[in-house]
């Protein structure tokens, strides 16, 4: 990938994580916190790596989770959810409806994840940077995935409490998922009518607020890339390191492997492999095939 790239790029493989992506930093954190304050379930209503996350944590904190799934979730993700002991009730034809049915169950005793909009989301995925810095490697420029911006709200802290709040970041999002991009042009919060693209976990119609701010105050690039750029790095990084990751993934990944120009003004460019499990080789290949 350096070679491809004409300088050195570093990994970090969130793919690696036991839930497959970077989520359950925050949203172990967040399971912890709310647990130790007496919480006796959590609710979800993720069918993606939020999800997955959340059931994850439960099992490991003993907490039995109900995870609210629209009926468009992939027969692959309820099983992953399922597979950690978590209940998975399907509801709704989109996330919206699955998240309403699932804030009309939450009891005071429960507590509800939200997938990308707490500050306990973001403290857990500031990790990712006391991480690097411990590793010694001061990036030039950050490499990440936007959906709805916890990733970015937590790399983001991580840069300003290790006092590297000049390190940039380049935020990738699909077409048909660049809510950070519209909102960025138009200078305001923009809500995307719908979402067209096949990285679904990007697929927040809405950036959070916090997003916004830090996209003011803090050095960060927008970048938007095509469905087939995203999973066509995916192929390629399966090739490369036998890594199979999700096309939300694959958008960071693209700017490598399409030799994005922008790169070059930055010397050791880390990328955030956000990894996903809910795709698998097949889809991609079938995907690839679609977009041509
Ligand atoms: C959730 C997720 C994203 C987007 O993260 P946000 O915090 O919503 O911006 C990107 N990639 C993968 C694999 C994810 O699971």
């Amino acid at each position: 990938m350096s070679h491809t790239a004409g300088q050195d790029v570093w990994l970090k493989l969130e793919s690696a994580q036991p839930t497959g992506s970077f989520k359950i930093r925050g949203i172990g954190l967040a399971c912890a916190e709310k647990h130790h304050h007496g919480a006796q379930r959590f609710i979800s209503s993720s069918g993606g790596n939020a999800g997955i996350a959340v059931a994850y944590a439960g099992r490991r904190l003993s907490v039995p989770v109900i995870v609210v799934v629209p009926e468009t979730t992939t027969a692959r993700a309820i099983a992953l959810i399922r597979e950690q002991g978590a209940e998975v009730i399907i509801h709704g034809a989109s996330w919206h409806e699955a998240n309403n049915y699932a804030q009309d169950i939450v009891t005071e005793r429960d507590a509800f994840l939200h997938p990308f909009d707490d500050p306990l989301i973001w403290q857990g995925h500031a990790t990712i940077i006391d991480e690097v810095m411990q590793s010694a490697l001061r990036p030039g420029a950050i490499i990440l995935s936007v959906g709805g911006g916890g990733l970015l709200c937590g790399v983001v802290e991580g840069l300003h409490r290790h006092r590297w709040e000049d390190v940039p970041v380049i935020a990738v999002e699909t077409k048909g998922a660049d809510s950070f991009a519209q909102s960025i042009n138009a200078n305001r919060r923009v809500e995307l009518p719908a979402i067209t693209s096949v990285a679904t976990s990007l697929g927040a119609r809405q950036i959070c607020e916090q997003a916004f701010i830090w996209s003011q105050s803090h050095p960060i690039y927008s970048v938007v890339v095509s469905d087939r750029a995203a999973v066509k790095a995916c192929l390629d990084f399966e090739a490369d390191r036998q890594l199979v990751v999700e096309p939300a993934c694959g958008a960071s990944l693209a700017l490598v492997y399409g030799g994005e120009r922008m790169l070059q003004q930055f010397d050791n460019v880390l990328v955030i492999v956000c990894g996903g499990t809910t795709v698998g080789k097949d889809q991609l290949r079938k995907w690839w095939l679609e977009l041509q």
